[in-house]
């Protein structure tokens, strides 16, 4: 088989998967329309499964060794009464490892520097993926037209390579939700490493990370479009009651550092992750809500598994198949499970659901909790040796 690829997208997703298939004996060009990569973005946590994608890609140590392991914390009701612990430690033996939790900027850079700086050109925003013969797409970002045996389209949740795929697919659509998160300037006092605080349609959540920052979030249960003159302002004032450490998380923050997102995710999933020559892959292929802190997870666990189909498979084709078989009920599954704990963790806000949610929680054996957690995070990637 041919062995030229061009990814769109220079995201975790799409840097993921150039590269797997640069290990896999590929030569790959990503193309990312940003012109500047300016490591924006908060934190994000990384569960096993992700972890071990990242091992399997050569990346995992260097990973680990800038993240900081969740091992302490659980889920708060506003006045601070624990309704679940989290045992990082329980999580570890079972799995090897803790949720860890590194700044998406760190994640990126390492992501990048595991790539020579040739494969990746920026500035490069993809506008037309075309069929031109039975083993051959053509990639057209304006000043330059590649000819690639495969594409992996990695160009987000907005994916305008999905919407020319799959035409009559709705999109994304709005969770009912809005997120604020931010990096805070400096190290804060925090007696756990990661906590999530419900209220009634709102959650508060924080990471602490390895350099003693943390990254928290707001989620709250508003229209699409919704913004503030002054995030910060605003958060305070909906949030100054709520217990100790989210007043002090605010307090330790800039307001430039404030980003607003709404939450959106394709509610409608895809009947294939594979069209021709086209892999669509992480966000592009199945965005999901954030509430289980996996789509980045399932983006590394695509990357890995496209790169070995297509290490282990005589055809392109074969593999794109079986990475289409091995990829889509398991993310799709993700993605219900995500949407299922948003309904009943952040958006839940009548006053009596909120109370019956929090007394099951509080009964939930934490043995049971962890178990509910491993059917996400106990994934073994293939193999790309
Ligand atoms: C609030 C929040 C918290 C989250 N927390 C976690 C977490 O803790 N753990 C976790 O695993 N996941 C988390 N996620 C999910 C995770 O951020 C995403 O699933 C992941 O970043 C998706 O990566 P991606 O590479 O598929 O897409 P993206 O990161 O969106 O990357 C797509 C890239 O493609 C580029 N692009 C788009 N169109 C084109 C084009 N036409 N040409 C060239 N380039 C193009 C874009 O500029 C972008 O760089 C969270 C998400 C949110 C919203």
């Amino acid at each position: 088989m041919g062995n030229t690829a061009v990814v769109v997208g220079g995201g975790i997703g799409g840097l993921a998967a150039a590269i797997g298939l640069r290990r896999v004996g590929w030569d790959v060009t990503v193309l990312e329309r940003a012109s500047t990569l300016d490591d924006a973005g908060a934190g994000i946590s990384l569960a096993a499964n992700g972890l071990r994608a990242l091992d399997e890609l050569g990346v995992g140590k260097a990973v680990r060794d800038a993240s900081r392991g969740q091992y302490t914390g659980g889920t708060r009701t506003p006045e601070g009464r624990w309704l679940a612990r989290m045992d990082g430690s329980a999580l570890e033996e079972a799995v090897g490892t803790p949720i860890m939790g590194i700044p998406r900027a760190t994640l990126h850079r390492l992501l990048r520097d595991a790539l020579p700086a040739a494969a990746l050109v920026t500035g490069a925003e993809v506008t037309s993926v075309e069929r031109t013969g039975p083993g051959t797409v053509q990639v057209d970002c304006g000043a330059t037209v590649l000819d690639a045996d495969l594409v992996v389209a990695a160009d987000g949740i907005g994916s305008k390579i999905r919407g020319r795929l799959f035409p009559d697919h709705p999109g994304p659509v709005h969770s009912g939700s809005t997120v604020l998160r931010a990096l805070t300037e400096h190290a804060v006092d925090l007696r756990t490493d990661f906590e999530l605080t419900w209220g009634r349609g709102a959650e508060f959540g924080h990471i602490a990370l390895q350099d003693g920052r943390a990254e928290w979030h707001a989620v709250l249960n508003l229209p699409a479009g919704t913004r503030f003159a002054d995030p910060l302002a605003e958060l305070r004032r909906r949030f100054h009651t709520w217990h100790d450490p989210i007043p002090a998380l605010l307090d330790a923050t800039r307001p430039q550092a404030v980003l607003h997102h709404d939450v959106n995710e394709l509610g409608t999933p895809l009947p294939s992750y594979v069209v021709g020559r086209i892999a669509l892959l992480g966000d592009a292929a199945h965005a999901m809500t954030p509430n289980l802190g996996q789509g980045a997870c399932q983006a590394l666990e695509d990357a890995v598994t496209l790169a070995a189909s297509l290490g282990a498979d005589s055809t392109v084709e074969a593999a794109l198949a079986r990475y289409d078989a091995e990829r889509l009920p398991r993310s799709r599954a993700i993605a219900r499970a995500a949407r299922q704990a948003g309904r009943m963790g952040q958006r839940l806000s009548h006053p009596l659901a909120v109370t019956l949610r929090n007394t099951a929680m509080r009964l939930t054996p934490s043995r049971l909790a962890i178990r509910m957690l491993l059917r996400h995070h106990a994934w073994t990637p293939p193999s790309l040796n």
